[in-house]
């Protein structure tokens, strides 16, 4: 297997890139050099100076200054600044796509889908920036008028997952962008260089329009010096982390004893229930996507079936004849749907899960084996898995980064809807129905508890528009469209007196 690194060039990456940038590239002297490794093939394809406790007090400070300039600037000027950035965007899609493949593992048409879904993201955020809304509401008290507005909130940090390197990214900072919001950008260190590229694409247009530094900035360092320090740092106002369950719970702690806010998109365990009125074929397609898709690393994936027992037969045999076909190889390559894991200990997890589930008594039907020889050496490409289980095994409680499928049986509704709820993760969760009682019941109160929940679509792939984000331990954040923009604001009630006496609120008469 190879892969071309000349398109690197036209990105802006060296073989030795600086990783923090406040609208200058900074490079402390002693800093560290990360190595930047491709999945594909193995090989070392770059490496980035990481960022120093000096650079990170220069790039919060710039941030500081920027943002007494930025709040300033009307919200549909701002909107302005968020539609060049869209129009750039769409000029590097492909080769963005292809660095998000070559750094990350995903296949080429998922690497480009993810540079469409910032762009789509920028569109919003235009859109948006003539939006803000507050409402009025009705005074008690004569000659009075309520009302609330939104403010900036200051800097807001993101540190995002190796999974959606750049999407994460544009969900956050361009909504925060319009909201009069700067931003600090803290990648996964598996991911750095999509992240060097997007600063490169965006700092064009900050320079061309004239604005000032700092209002878009990049930390690249280990989340346990420059992720904590955004954690401890009352400078920033807003957190906003997407990762791992248990780095959410350290975000949540560390920012929530400095009363700070933060926003939480974590880890899912997303089931699907197929029913015995499912259109076996429509939910074979979706199970397939959801499951195979990024080789099973989105915080979407279909980590659990839910089969009713009448179909459960039928279904997974149309599975495992399924799963045989899907072709497994180099993500740039025309054909292939499932690439490499994005490392080594992404395999090493997934072998873990594996054996614990068969110590637990699961077995294993399809997959699940790493693939070797010369054109696997680098020792991510496995075969995805289909493998029985029972709820309550602490395997399929857990989210395992990889593709494996649990097959759980049920008999009737209720129980498969328990079976849906029955983990710690709230993010997607789907029922495959053509029954209308039962695809309502599964969407009412008493049905799924998810922040997402689809009726003959699958776990995975939500459009920009609605919210996104889930419940219970995925972290209760929400980000991308609909109103997801509020978190990204101050809300500030306000009551304007322009009569000529003072009445007081609830009838109080005080030293009348
Ligand atoms: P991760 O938790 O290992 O890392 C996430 C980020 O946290 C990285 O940037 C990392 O450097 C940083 N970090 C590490 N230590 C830190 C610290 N002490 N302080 C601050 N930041 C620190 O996650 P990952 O392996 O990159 O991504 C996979 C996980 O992300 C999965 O659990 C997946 O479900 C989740 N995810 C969730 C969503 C969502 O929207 N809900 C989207 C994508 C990924």
């Amino acid at each position: 297997m190879k892969v071309d690194l000349s398109f690197l060039k036209e990105l802006g990456i060296g073989e030795k890139n600086a990783g923090a940038h406040n609208g200058e590239w900074l490079q402390s002297p002693d800093a560290s050099l990360l190595e930047v490794i491709t999945p594909i093939t193995g090989e070392t394809v770059a490496s980035v100076y990481q960022a120093t406790p000096q650079d990170y007090e220069k790039v919060v400070a710039e941030s500081r200054k920027a943002f007494k300039y930025w709040r300033t600037v009307p919200a549909p000027k701002r909107g302005e600044v968020v539609r060049l950035i869209g129009e750039e965007l769409r000029k590097y899609k492909h080769l963005l796509g292809k660095l998000v493949t070559l750094e990350m593992g995903k296949i080429l048409p998922e690497g480009e889908g993810e540079v469409q879904e910032m762009i789509d993201i920028a569109d919003f955020a235009v859109g948006l920036s003539r939006q803000l809304y507050g409402l009025t509401i009705a005074s008690e008290r004569e000659r009075h008028r309520l009302y609330e507005q939104w403010h900036p909130l200051g800097t807001v940090g993101v540190i995002t997952a190796f999974n959606f390197p750049v999407a994460v990214w544009s969900w956050n900072a361009l909504i925060a962008a319009v909201c009069g919001d700067v931003v600090i950008w803290k990648p996964s260190s598996d991911t750095p260089l999509t992240a060097i590229a997007v600063q490169k694409i965006v700092d064009k247009v900050v320079k061309a329009q004239g604005l000032p530094n700092g209002i878009f900035n990049l930390l690249i360092g280990p989340g346990s010096t420059v992720g904590q320090m955004m954690l401890e740092d009352k400078r920033i106002s807003l957190v906003s982390f997407t990762g791992s369950i248990p780095m959410g719970r350290r975000v949540a702690e560390h920012v929530g004893s400095r009363l700070g806010k933060s926003l939480l998109e974590l880890g899912g365990n997303n089931a699907i229930i197929i029913s015995e009125n499912a259109n076996l074929e429509m939910a074979l397609r979706a199970v397939l996507f959801g499951a195979v898709g990024t080789a099973g690393q989105r915080c979407t994936t279909t980590r659990r079936l839910v089969i009713h027992e009448s179909v459960y037969e039928t279904f997974v045999n149309k599975l495992i004849a399924a799963y045989k076909q899907v072709p497994i190889g180099n993500p740039m390559d025309a054909g292939v749907i499932m690439g490499p894991l994005v490392k080594r200990e992404a395999v090493a997890d997934m072998m873990e899960a594996l054996k614990g589930l068969k110590e637990e008594g699961g077995g294993i039907l399809y997959g699940g084996e790493l693939l070797e020889g010369e054109e696997y050496a680098c020792g991510c490409y496995v075969t995805p898995c289909i493998a029985e289980a029972k709820i309550g095994y602490k395997v399929v409680q857990n989210e395992t980064f990889a593709p494996i499928l649990y097959l759980l049986k049920y008999k009737d509704l209720d129980e498969a809807i328990e079976i849906q709820n029955g983990v710690p993760q709230g993010l997607s969760s789907a029922i495959f129905s053509t029954n209308m009682m039962e695809v309502e019941r599964f969407l009412g109160p008493e049905g799924s508890d998810c922040g997402i929940a689809n009726a003959n679509i699958g776990t995975s792939g939500a459009e920009i528009g609605g919210a996104f984000g889930g419940e219970k331990e995925t972290g209760g954040g929400r980000e991308s469209g609909s109103d997801a923009w509020k978190a990204y604001m101050r809300r500030q009630t306000v009551t304007i007196n322009w009569g000529s006496s003072l009445p007081l609120a609830q009838g109080i008469k005080f030293g009348e």
